[in-house]
């Protein structure tokens, strides 16, 4: 039997504020335990938590991008269960009324149906997204591994997170890989968030089921927790997928529950049955308003927006007459297309700056685990050595010596030639002197060429190269030896 895939994504995103959802304590990161710590993010009694304008201010520029509709008020409620790491037996978030329903983002997908009149155009899905609610983060249980003993730290209660629930759109482990990436990088177009899942600030729950293909009715699910990178995220939806299919074909029912992904294993456990809405018991805070946005706060907002992927991909492909692939790569991130520009604006040579960026530095980054932020290249540099290529001043080939050089020294392209003898050789009487030189030398390939094997142009060139250690201009290499030819 066939089935078809089914997923769901809910991610919690921590918002980038100073201080937390509720209180004036500082969110930062990585303070000895329970020092960032008040008697509201505590729970005691009698306090009166304060909602930080900061984070619907930021909840409602993600809203806004992914087109949703914004409640023009919306409330906060608890939701109740009890942990040792949520010290009010409740955990304020947003249920019946969020701040932000119906909106959607488009992934890039694979296809093998190309549309027929724009060959160039990548195909999208459009994937929806129910809701965006505001929430609160708990504590941390830390476990001892040689005694029976846990702390809490409450350091972390009370950060501010936004969760975005998708529908369950998906279709497959790379649609899902696509939507969080498309996600991550609309947080840091926004600078929102810094959207990192290595570290938690960007964490993903997953919905899977399966159905046979052709039904219209949703299998039963599971939801896999403790996806800490893009990578297993996949993995563990591929797992979740193949467990419930051999369930099905064996004529037994999947079980509606949370399970955990064990990435050492690569494997999904379960962890507890799956709790309903109606287990949380639910009910309006008591302590918070309602939560009121006027048409001047969503205008201002949307002003505040910044230039989005989609749209600065299209602007790449419309102003700089980029193929759809290049402006989708570049746009990826703002940093990165922030170094595209630049380059460009220096040189004026948009197809080159994006070949050399995505290929040459894109794979030094890569491999030296930097982010172009970091890059030991700098557009300006960049932007001079491809002006140096398009002026003939050096040899394509000449040119990735250069930029490795670039990479190790910082130098700029013109010292590093300059220093290194590399300029291009485009004297055509010592680049004829040397052609003459090398037809001698091999009269045999000579004669195999003069009848008709054509593939032997490319061995003068070679050889013509060899000899003056890649400095001679390929150009006037090729016409040379053409004019040899025909002699
Ligand atoms: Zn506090």
């Amino acid at each position: 039997m066939q089935f078809e895939t089914i997923i769901g994504l809910e991610v919690h995103a921590q918002l980038k504020t100073r201080t937390k959802i509720f209180c004036g304590c500082s969110t930062q990161f990585g303070g000895p335990p329970n020092t960032h710590t008040c008697p509201v993010c505590l729970g005691m009694p009698g306090v009166l938590p304060v909602l930080n304008r900061q984070v619907v201010e930021y909840t409602l520029r993600m809203a806004l991008a992914t087109h949703c509709t914004i409640a023009r008020e919306s409330r906060f409620a608890r939701k109740n269960y009890f942990y040792p790491d949520l010290p009010k037996g409740y955990q304020i978030s947003q249920y019946e009324l969020p701040i932000a329903e119906h909106g959607h983002l488009d992934i890039a997908v694979e296809s093998d149906s190309k549309n027929e009149s724009d060959p160039d155009a990548e195909p999208t899905k459009r994937i929806g997204i129910t809701r965006i609610h505001m929430e609160e983060d708990a504590g941390k249980l830390i476990h001892d591994d040689r005694r029976p003993v846990s702390r809490v730290d409450l350091n972390r209660t009370g950060v501010p997170l936004m969760e975005i629930v998708s529908e369950p759109d998906m279709r497959s482990p790379a649609e899902a890989g696509a939507y969080l990436r498309k996600l991550r990088s609309i947080i840091r177009y926004l600078g929102i968030g810094d959207g990192n899942m290595e570290e938690g600030s960007f964490r993903c729950d997953a919905n899977v089921s399966i159905r046979p293909v052709g039904s219209d009715r949703f299998g039963t699910r599971t939801e896999i927790k403790n996806l800490n990178s893009f990578k297993n995220v996949e993995k563990a939806i591929r797992y979740e997928v193949a467990r419930q299919r051999e369930i099905l074909l064996d004529g037994a029912s999947v079980i509606q529950e949370t399970r955990l992904w064990d990435p050492a294993a690569g494997r999904t456990n379960a962890m507890r049955g799956k709790e309903e809405a109606h287990d949380y018991r639910y009910f309006p805070d008591p302590d918070l308003v309602p939560l009121v946005i006027d048409e001047a706060w969503i205008a201002a907002a949307r002003q505040a927006l910044p230039e989005l992927p989609d749209d600065k991909r299209a602007r790449f492909i419309d102003q700089h007459g980029l193929p759809a692939y290049d402006a989708g790569v570049l746009t990826a991130s703002r940093d990165l297309a922030d170094y595209y520009e630049e380059t460009v604006k220096r040189c004026q040579l948009p197809k080159p700056a994006s070949n050399w960026i995505m290929g040459s530095l894109l794979g030094l980054l890569n491999a030296e685990g930097l982010t172009i932020a970091a890059s030991p290249i700098s557009p300006h540099n960049l932007a001079d050595l491809l002006t140096l290529i398009d002026r003939g001043t050096i040899s394509g080939k000449i040119a990735k010596t250069v930029f490795e050089e670039m990479a190790v020294s910082g130098n700029s392209p013109q010292e590093i030639v300059a220093a290194k003898g590399l300029e291009q050789v485009s004297d055509t009487d010592a680049i004829a002197a040397i052609v003459d030189q090398v037809w001698a030398d091999h009269p045999d390939e000579v004669a195999r060429l003069k009848a008709g094997n054509q593939k032997l142009m490319g061995f003068f060139v070679g050889q013509v190269m060899r000899s003056t250690k890649g400095k001679a201009n390929p150009k006037i290499v090729n016409q040379l030896l053409a004019q040899k030819l025909a002699q």
